[in-house]
């Protein structure tokens, strides 16, 4: 058995996890959340995260974000927080690994068309597509569909779920009708994951050429630490200065997080993981911090998220996941045979539209940005096979 014993009382044990929804033995070498991280790292639907993005559509450039090595980042910040507030680092880094699973092509462009394209059959949630995939339709062990990973994973890999959604999830859904908290763990991989993005934009921004750095410094938070690398280094320029610029940035979010949660933590002295699901949410930044953070959102935005050109892209991701919806909803006999579904299933014919919209869903939301990009082309041109 491993022991967690240099982990807080209140951190995610091992030993004590929940569970699994189908029963395994403890594994012998690594604890239950190790190999809820490696069940994910050899997962098909990790791999596919090397061809999705967020912002940029993949074959935009070779050096900006992907979802891949998003999530790479994500893990890299939340493992700093969580060995700081001494709490589980496998089970934050199988969190971060997993976040983004169910994201659809395109980033927020996809998944909102596809949201739209699934308005009458339940909708499309990207978190909740996430823990679909990890429950359901990974295909790798006989004994179970999907990973089978601990609850603990799966909390936090479900960070949002609408209020109807919570309702199907059993144990799972009861803290979003019961309005409680998540672990430690699932609380700072959120706010991690916020740290990531909200740096790692900046830099794909300024790269693209979409952000200048002019504009950025319209930014108090960049400005100020800007203004202290020139202090250090006068006269430096280029990536060499964004990059100094945007780790202090990345420093003073973790280091904020972690003295503001530390406090939080203290005060409010939870002595158990079950305290903390009953308790206010302990991780975060302090007010000063957020209001910067929430100032750098609202720009990147303003200027990078919704830039004409990001528009666009956006659009066009958007045209091509409404088509293919559109088109295999009329003719399900177009899809590969595994996502067709059949009368034998049972049910009335309006269950059997529900359940064939869900299987479109899932098999768009699958699809890497240049995946999506040759279906549309077989599918629409006469010329492509
Ligand atoms: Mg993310």
């Amino acid at each position: 058995m491993f022991a967690d014993s240099h982990l807080a009382p209140y951190a995610a044990q091992s030993a004590q996890s929940k569970g699994r929804r189908f029963h395994e033995p403890a594994p012998a070498s690594r604890s239950e959340f190790q190999r809820d991280r490696d069940r994910i790292i050899h997962s098909t639907a990790f791999r596919r995260l090397e061809y999705k993005t967020q912002v940029f559509v993949n074959h935009e450039g070779d050096l900006f974000r992907t979802r891949l090595t998003h999530s790479i980042e994500v893990a890299q910040i939340a493992r700093s927080i969580a060995r700081n507030l001494r709490l589980n680092e496998d089970l934050v880094e199988a969190i971060s690994l997993a976040h983004d699973l169910g994201h659809t092509p395109f980033g927020h462009a996809g998944q909102d068309a596809l949201n739209a394209c699934m308005k009458d059959y339940g909708g499309f949630e990207h978190n909740l597509q996430s823990l679909r995939v990890v429950d359901t339709l990974e295909e790798r062990y006989a004994a179970f569909e999907g990973l089978n990973l601990s609850f603990e994973s799966r909390e936090g890999i479900l960070k949002h779920c609408s209020l109807n959604n919570a309702k199907n999830l059993g144990e799972l859904g009861e803290r979003f009708l019961l309005k409680r908290q998540p672990s430690l763990e699932a609380q700072l991989t959120n706010l991690a994951d916020e740290i990531a993005y909200n740096n790692h934009d900046i830099d794909d921004g300024l790269r693209s050429g979409l952000l200048t750095e002019a504009q950025m410094m319209e930014v108090d938070f960049f400005a100020r630490f800007r203004h202290e690398v020139e202090a250090v280094y006068p006269g430096i320029g280029g990536r060499r200065a964004i990059s100094e610029t945007i780790r202090r940035m990345i420093n003073a979010l973790i280091s904020d997080l972690i003295h503001t949660s530390e406090a939080r933590i203290l005060d409010l002295a939870p002595t158990s993981i079950e305290d903390v699901r009953n308790m206010p949410a302990m991780i975060s930044f302090s007010d000063a911090m957020y209001k910067e953070a929430k100032l750098l959102k609202q720009f990147l935005f303003q200027h990078l998220y919704r830039h004409y050109q990001v528009n666009r892209m956006s659009n066009k991701a958007k045209n091509t996941v409404r088509d293919l919806f559109n088109l295999m909803m009329e003719e399900p006999g177009l899809l590969p045979p595994d996502y067709q579904v059949s009368a034998q299933h049972g049910g009335d014919d309006e269950s059997k539209e529900v359940r064939q919209a869900r299987r479109i869903a899932d098999y768009i939301a699958g699809m890497t940005d240049r995946y999506a990009m040759r279906e549309h082309r077989r599918l629409f041109q006469i010329e492509e096979v």
